[in-house]
This record gives C-alpha cells, sequence and structure tokens, in this order.
C-alpha cells in the first residue's frame, strides 16, 4: 500500500507537534516555509522538522527527539556539530568584530591554506555560496575564452544560477520541474546537457559546437542525484575531451572538496581542472564558497582583470575563522579521511546485505563519506538511471529512519554526508533500525 504524504502527517503528529506548528507559522510569511527547498519534506511528505540544538553526530529537534545526522548540514559538519575549537575560534573573531568591508589576515591565511592544498589552484576568491562560487566561475570562463557556450551534465547541480537550471538534479529534481520558469530562453540556449558518464555525449556536443564552448562544468562525484562515481576513465576523458577542443574545465566541488579527501577528487582521482569550485566543508558551516585555477586565468578577475566579481561580505573574517579552523584540522588529521571512508563502506554493506536478506531490490553508491541508497537493481550512473531508482520506497525507508531517530536527507536524489564524530555504536543503530524496515 502506499502511504500518502497526508497519512504521514497524521501517523506523525504526535512525534512531531512543535514542528508542525512551527512549519504552519513559517508558511504564512515564507514561501514554502522553507528558505531553501528541499527543506520543506515535499518528496518525502510529511512535516519538516525544526531543529534546536546539535553536538558532535546528533541533533535535536523542536520537539526534543534526538537524531543520528546524516545530513550534517549537507555536508560542512564534517567534523560534527560544534566542534569546540571551531566554536572558539567564530567566538574570538567575533569579539573583535563580524565584519570590516576592508581586507583582514583571515583571507590572506584562507588563500595560502587552500593553494598549499590544491596543486590546481594559484589564486582563490572568496565568495558566500556554492552558488556564487560556480555562477562566478563560469562567467570567469566566459571572460577568459570570449565564448558563451557551457556544458553541464543531465542531473548534476551547480547552484540556481540562471544557467544552470537546466536538468538540474536534486531539489530542481524532487519538484519535477527540471527547467525553472524565470531562466530567460536566451540563457537556457547556451547550456548544452550531456549525459554523465558518457563520453561520447560529450564529444558529439563538443564537434557539434565547436569554437564556441567557454568550459564544461561538472560535479566530479556526483552528488545531487544521489551519489554516483566516475565511470572509470570519465575524469581523464573530461580532461583530454576539453583539451582537443581547447575548452576549460571546471570541478565543481562544492559537494566533493575538503570531504572525499583533503585535495578533494582532484587528488581523489589524479585529474586536474582548470578552475575549481568550493563550498560546504570550506566554511565549516558559515556561509562560504570559493573560486580558484590557475594564475593566467584568475588574473583576469576584477581588480586585476576585466571580469567583474564582488561581494560586500566575501571573505567574512567569522565566516573565514570558521573555515580556516576546519580545513586545518582536517589537514592535521588526514585519519579522519580513513576513518570516514571506514564507517561509510561498514554502513553501505551492512545495508545492502539487509535489504538482500529481504529480498527489497537496491542499489547502494558509495565514495568516501558520501553514499546513497537507490531502490533499484540496476546500477545508477547517470540521470535517468538516477530517476528510475527514485519512488515510494525511499519516502518509506525515510520516514522509518527518521521515526526511529535518524535523520536522511528527505529525497532520493540526495547523498548522505558521514561526519567523523559517529561512533561505531551509531552505526549498529543505524543497521538495527534498517532490520526492521518493511515495504
Ligand atoms: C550545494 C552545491 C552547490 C550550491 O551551493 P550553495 O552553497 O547551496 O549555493 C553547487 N554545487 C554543488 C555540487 C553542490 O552540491
Amino acid at each position: 500500500m502506499e502511504i500518502s504524504s497526508r497519512e504521514f502527517q497524521i501517523s506523525n503528529k504526535m512525534l512531531y507537534q512543535e514542528s508542525i506548528k512551527l512549519f504552519d507559522r513559517a508558511k504564512k510569511n515564507i514561501p514554502g516555509g522553507v528558505n531553501s527547498p528541499v527543506r520543506a519534506f515535499k518528496s518525502v511528505g510529511g512535516n519538516p522538522l525544526f531543529m534546536k540544538s546539535a553536538k558532535g553526530a546528533y541533533m535535536y529537534d523542536v520537539d526534543g527527539r534526538q537524531y543520528i545526522d546524516f545530513i550534517n548540514s549537507w555536508g560542512p559538519m564534517i567534523l560534527g556539530h560544534a566542534n569546540h575549537e571551531v566554536l572558539e575560534a567564530i567566538k574570538k573573531q567575533a569579539d573583535d568584530s563580524t565584519s570590516f568591508g576592508a581586507p583582514t589576515e583571515w583571507e590572506v591565511d584562507m588563500a595560502e591554506l587552500i593553494c598549499s592544498i590544491i596543486p590546481s589552484v594559484d589564486k582563490v576568491r572568496m565568495v558566500n555560496s556554492g552558488t556564487e562560487a560556480c555562477m562566478s566561475a563560469v562567467r570567469l570562463a566566459r571572460g577568459f575564452t570570449g565564448k558563451d557556450k557551457i556544458i553541464k551534465f543531465a542531473g548534476c547541480y551547480h547552484g540556481h544560477a540562471d544557467c544552470f537550471l537546466i536538468e538540474a538534479g536534486s531539489g530542481a529534481l524532487t519538484f519535477g520541474e527540471p527547467n525553472s520558469p524565470g531562466v530567460p530562453k536566451a540563457v537556457a540556449n547556451d547550456t548544452l546537457i550531456a549525459r554523465y558518464n558518457d563520453l561520447e555525449s560529450v564529444n558529439a556536443i563538443m564537434q557539434a559546437n565547436s569554437g564556441q564552448v567557454a568550459c564544461l562544468i561538472v560535479e566530479p562525484v556526483a552528488g545531487n542525484m544521489g551519489c554516483i562515481p566516475p565511470a572509470e576513465g570519465f575524469l581523464e576523458g573530461l580532461r583530454s575531451l576539453c583539451d582537443q577542443h581547447d575548452i576549460l574545465l571546471i570541478f565543481d566541488e562544492v559537494m566533493t572538496g575538503f570531504r572525499l579527501t583533503l585535495g578533494g577528487v582532484q587528488e581523489l582521482y589524479n585529474v586536474q581542472a582548470d578552475l575549481v569550485t568550493y563550498g560546504k566543508v570550506i566554511g565549516g558551516g558559515l556561509p562560504v564558497g570559493a573560486f580558484g585555477g590557475k594564475a593566467e586565468i584568475m588574473n583576469h578577475l576584477a581588480p586585476d582583470g576585466p571580469v567583474y566579481q564582488a561581494g560586500t561580505l566575501s571573505g567574512n573574517p567569522v565566516a573565514m575563522a570558521a573555515g580556516f579552523t576546519t580545513l586545518t584540522i582536517l589537514k592535521n588529521h588526514p585519519e579522519i579521511y580513513t576513518e570516514l571512508t571506514k564507517k561509510a563502506e561498514y554502513l553501505a554493506k551492512g545495508i545492502q546485505q539487509i535489504l538482500e536478506s529481504k529480498s527489497i531490490p537496491h542499489t547502494i553508491n558509495q565514495v568516501g563519506s558520501m553514499l546513497s541508497v537507490h531502490f533499484s537493481d540496476r546500477p545508477v550512473t547517470d540521470f535517468d538511471s538516477a530517476k528510475n531508482a527514485a519512488g515510494e520506497t525511499f519516502n518509506k525507508f525515510f520516514h522509518h529512519l527518521l521515526e526511529n531517530g535518524i535523520y536522511l536527507p528527505p529525497s532520493a536524489y540526495e547523498t548522505w554526508f558521514l561526519t567523523d564524530s559517529l561512533v561505531d555504536s551509531d552505526l549498529e543503530k543505524v543497521l538495527e533500525v534498517v532490520k526492521g524496515f518493511k515495504i
């Protein structure tokens, strides 16, 4: 029997009373009651939970319930919530003021740290979100090459700038509206869509648009249609196709940067991009994004060059304090990444065995501390296979876990993010709860 959103809502009423009251209030003055669409639980049904506090791997909602958190603010809380060192850095900077609109030493420290970690980045510009990072990287690529067209992949999300909202994965997908109203046709026409893990589709587009393409932007491990790893040779193939056609390769590492390894996908798969974008982990829980690359390209940015880009709060000292402290801890503790991967592998294997024993069709994709459970027995390698795997089963799975104190991303198109704070008993609890799952 299919359980409708309405039924979820009724059966969960007792558990989530305070959240339900807050959501009712929120809907009056906030469109859809939320400030970012996926938070509204529209695809899984039910009432979004309002959070009150979090520490380490656990979040507490306004009804006083505890959850093991697998969203981790969509990635940033890789060290766990309310990390002591990160909080101390934030508080110390806040005492010295929260913003100047003038340069600070933090920004120099941050740029030096990023450039020392990422070999392909000689210079980096800080912004306030992943969206801004991707939007600005594409403008720079267009300004640098003098060409207008860009290539992206169906199911990849690069933030909500106009040129990306075409077959954009995740939030956009969840609402069945891959192409948002409000994106001018002229802008959409310059965005060419290839198929993930299909080099032939890329080559065909490059041939057909010879001399007109500024850049190709890709999530080098896709995370916005569930977690989808690049097929063997895919990233190397993109690198060489871009070189052949004189097109800039942009890796959108907003999700994967400083998460899969310190050096992100570039380090993990040993492929270098011309420009890289960051967000999420780089801000340690505060609003930060960044884009960087070779000096030759970055020098085209204002005030050195003609390509304009700016931000009132860019490089904000409190945000830099949080991000710099987070990255420094990660740099000094490389074992965090091995531990995270071990935990993710343990979970993936455990869940797989349980679902297998129940004869529930599934495909689990996992790379480092990113993983996703698709309810389909076919490989999930691109946008079409991800769409095929997203159905009611995921929604039931989501609510079963939620009711038992495990907080997953509320959409089959999202990736679970693990945090260093997870301990063995947390992982055991997840497996115990999955054992109780019935379709
Ligand atoms: C989250 C995300 C973005 C957008 O970042 P925001 O900070 O939400 O604007 C862009 N690209 C990827 C790959 C992301 O996962």
